[in-house]
């Protein structure tokens, strides 16, 4: 009986056998993120209790969304689980890509200088700066960018002190998520480093941390560590897989501040914006990130140790320290690359049907293909794999609302790269 649920979803002894091996190895790492996900659990729900979350906070507003009793609320237990002092969590942000660009602009003007200490940051950024030109860009403005490349996966403190000890650099970008590069994702410990190294030399300058994929990995955020303002995206890891959109800023006041009059209006800043319903939904997906998050970080392993015992290469190992819930297979070639995707599709439960092909996306430079069967569209909380069609050929993979639902996608992944 068994037996035949794995047949109708397509599975062969062989990756079955394969993949229970696999699992067996990550044990000891599967504990280790289990013991995270209660100490991020703890804080999601003590910041319900401390602001009284009931029934009143899933109602909602419409219109300009003044006295949105539910949205204040929400904004101040995002401001307690990150330890920020205050946060801006909203629907009308279209994307990560969208509350990064809303950051920037509310914070830099023209003459000051944009610094990425962590190399070239993500690459929707690019026509964001200007490095890809577009007439609305930061350079456009008047914002210069310059960059300070990671050195051995770390950061070049030296080079990094000596720019901030000189004039104009107005905002340090940290990114804390490999996105599409090839280097491991910036660690805690790390950040929390660099940022003292920058506070010897420069007090004034604003530290701002892409968190996209990294929140709730660890058991600390950027902004507890001294990060000025941290940006991520609901459709990713807060979001647990039920907020439908969104993303948030967080981190000290006067900045939350900026980036809300950047986002709304001057003047009217975080006093408006109604919910449309949305509440209910970003609370309780919050309510679920802790979980999500670990069981993102558990199917990551797994294909890990079983993409590894296979012979291919893969960033980080199973038994590596993680900051974000990225895993990347390097598969050397298009061909396979493409098929891993097409497995992670056909073992969705949306769109399972639907074979995707490498596409030219906005925001991108190379093709990408792009494999998400997902109920949110375009939510990489949910098990997804793109790649761009670039030597030397990665899957980047994250996501997985449930590690079984993950598990067996990367089974019928794995099925398709191994069969001829
Ligand atoms: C996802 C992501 C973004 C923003 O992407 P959107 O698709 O616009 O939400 C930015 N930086 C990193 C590191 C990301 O992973």
């Amino acid at each position: 009986m068994e037996q035949k649920l794995y047949d109708q979803f397509g599975l062969s002894e062989k990756v079955i056998a394969l993949a229970n091996q696999a699992e067996q190895q990550v044990k000891e790492q599967f504990a280790e993120v289990e013991k995270r996900c209660e100490v991020n659990t703890l804080k999601v729900l003590n910041a319900f209790q401390k602001n009284h979350i009931s029934e009143i906070h899933f109602s909602s507003t419409t219109g300009y969304g003044y006295s949105d009793i539910g949205r204040d609320t929400i904004e101040k237990v995002f401001a307690e689980v990150l330890q920020a002092e205050d946060s801006l969590v909203r629907s009308q942000f279209i994307s990560g890509t969208h509350a990064l660009t809303v950051a920037l602009f509310a914070m830099l003007r023209p003459n000051d200088t944009l610094l990425s200490i962590a190399g070239k940051p993500y690459d929707t950024l690019d026509e964001v700066i200007g490095i890809v030109p577009n007439q609305s860009s930061l350079k456009a403005y008047g914002v210069s960018y310059e960059q300070i490349d990671l050195l051995d996966n770390d950061f070049d403190y030296e080079a990094i002190k000596k720019r901030l000890s000189q004039k104009n650099v107005k905002l340090v970008e940290i990114q804390r998520s490999r996105g599409y590069a090839l280097r491991k994702s910036i660690t805690l410990d790390k950040i929390k480093k660099v940022i003292e190294t920058i506070r010897q030399v420069n007090s004034e300058v604003i530290i701002m941390v892409d968190n996209c994929y990294g929140e709730f990995v660890e058991t600390t955020e950027p902004t507890q560590i001294g990060a000025d303002i941290m940006v991520g995206s609901l459709i990713k890891n807060l979001g647990g897989g039920i907020a439908p959109n969104g993303a948030y800023i967080a981190g000290k006041k006067e900045l939350v501040e900026l980036a809300a009059e950047r986002l709304t209006a001057p003047g009217l800043g975080k006093e408006v914006g109604p919910t449309l319903g949305i509440n209910k939904s970003i609370l309780q997906g919050l309510f679920f990130a802790p979980s999500v998050v670990a069981s993102s970080l558990k199917t990551a392993i797994f294909a890990s140790k079983l993409l590894e015992n296979l012979g291919y290469q893969v960033q980080p190992r199973y038994d590596e320290k993680r900051s974000d819930i990225v895993q990347t297979i390097e598969f050397g070639a298009p061909e396979k690359l493409i098929k891993y995707c097409q497995g992670i599709q056909m073992g969705s439960p949306i769109d399972s049907q639907s074979i995707p092909e490498p596409w030219d996306m906005p925001g991108y430079t190379d093709q990408v293909i792009m494999a998400a069967g997902a109920f949110t569209q375009g939510s990489s909380i949910e098990l997804s794999c793109d790649g761009p069609i670039r030597p030397p050929y990665i899957a980047f993979m994250q996501g997985g609302l449930t590690y079984q639902y993950g598990k067996l996608g990367v089974m019928k992944a794995v099925e398709q790269i191994m069969s001829k």
